[in-house]
């Protein structure tokens, strides 16, 4: 058994798919190890941190891939960086397909068995690779100290000589995995934390950590499957944008995370929002990378709106890359278990476990996931 850890490509994207620690415990697994030169770069692992652990080093794509069963990544590559992998070698990774339709029908070309990793179902026995809320966790944390490092005031109630300082106002909407870390890191910071989302189970979560909880009377409860939301009607989202109008001018520093699986990120925070608050606030957009929360963020990008700053980065968990590395890693080294016979040392891949058909995206050249097969026809 075989397993390649890829360099990756991705612009900006600093984290690798293996760290010295999981490839020890690939290697004990059966498997030889091959990292592509420079992979941990971004995380500050030196190959010979992963040729100590075991792993020989690749000079390049090509040369990793060769022969390899098992191919691990963060993002999904370009058709072009598989060129010479295996036919039916499984690439594990998160590897975003929705709304990517072409990047998926040129994997399943490319022969490769691709597993999503954010398809993981959210039972217990997976929360162990659950790799989004590994990554979430840490994003919400890395917002608020992006929103700190350009706040231009203290967060916490200071009391001096010079006469007190009031505590800054954070606001978080959506309290999933990255709202919670959110709220638990302003609160540490000092801040006075509110956060609102649309599953009412969210409110209890909010308040154990010592934040006020706001939801309008108008909506209920829209949970969806899954512990996830379901998008909102028309009535709720204007029910919504009432209450968040009120509520968004009084605040300092705004963490918006909402998501819905599979759709762009619902728009919550409108021009005219961004205008009613002060100059000098911060606005950290999480959802950047799905179309953004905030109607005028960038993707990518840091903008300033009439003395708003709007942080827009779409890869907040690879700011703090070694950290994220680690996780990440551990995740997959988790799942790959899964999929080894233990005893014979081999992949032996039980098509029928529920973890192995929620994640498998393409297969003997063509996708299979039910999401997609429609698509790809
Ligand atoms: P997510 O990243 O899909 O969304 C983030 C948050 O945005 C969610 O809390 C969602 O309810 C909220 N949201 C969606 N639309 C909104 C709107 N219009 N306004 C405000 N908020 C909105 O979610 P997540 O962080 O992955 O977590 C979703 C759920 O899954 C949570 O209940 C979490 O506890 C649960 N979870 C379970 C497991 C497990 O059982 N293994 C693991 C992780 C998370």
């Amino acid at each position: 058994m075989k397993i390649a850890v890829l360099r990756e490509r991705t612009e900006g994207e600093s984290r690798v798919a293996a760290t010295p620690e999981t490839v020890a415990k690939l290697i004990g697994l059966g498997a030889g190890v091959t990292v592509e030169k420079g992979a941990g770069s971004g995380s500050r692992i030196a190959d010979e941190q992963f040729s100590a652990s075991g792993a020989t080093i690749g000079a390049d794509a090509r040369t990793t891939l060769a022969g390899a069963d098992i191919v691990l990544v963060v993002r999904r590559p370009a058709a072009a960086d598989l060129a010479g992998v295996n036919p039916g070698a499984l690439l594990i990774g998160a590897l975003d397909p929705y709304g990517n339709d072409g990047d998926v029908a040129a994997l399943a070309k490319a022969g490769v068995t691709a597993m999503v990793m954010e398809f993981m179902p959210r039972i217990t026995r997976a929360q162990v690779m659950d790799i989004l809320s590994s990554q979430a966790n840490l994003a919400g944390y890395q917002a608020v100290i992006e929103a700190a490092s350009v706040f231009d005031r203290a967060m916490p109630m200071m009391m001096t000589a010079a006469g007190t300082v009031r505590p800054a106002k954070a606001f978080v909407m959506g309290a999933g995995v990255a709202g919670l870390q959110a709220i638990a890191t302003a609160k540490r910071l000092g801040a006075v934390v509110s956060a609102t989302d649309v599953r009412a189970a969210a409110g209890e979560q909010v308040e154990s950590l010592g934040a006020k909880f706001i939801m309008t009377e108008a909506l209920k409860d829209a949970s969806g499957t899954g512990g996830y939301a379901r998008e909102l009607t028309k009535d709720e989202q204007a029910a919504q944008a009432e209450l968040v109008a009120g509520h968004i001018s009084k605040q300092d520093i705004v963490i918006t995370t909402a998501l819905i699986p599979g759709r762009p990120a619902p728009k919550l925070v409108t021009r005219a929002m961004v205008e009613s608050m002060a100059p000098g606030s911060v606005i950290v957009d999480l959802a950047a990378e799905r179309g953004g929360n905030v109607e005028l963020t960038q993707p990518g990008k840091v903008i300033d709106h009439n003395g708003v700053v709007i942080i827009g980065y779409t890869n907040l968990a690879g700011r703090i890359p070694t950290t994220a590395s680690q996780l990440y890693a551990r995740n997959l080294l988790s799942f790959i278990d899964t999929l080894v016979d233990k005893k014979e040392k081999k992949l032996a891949i039980n098509w029928d476990d529920e973890l192995v058909k929620a994640t498998v995206l393409t297969r003997d050249g063509a996708v299979v996931h039910p999401n997609f097969v429609a698509a790809a026809k």
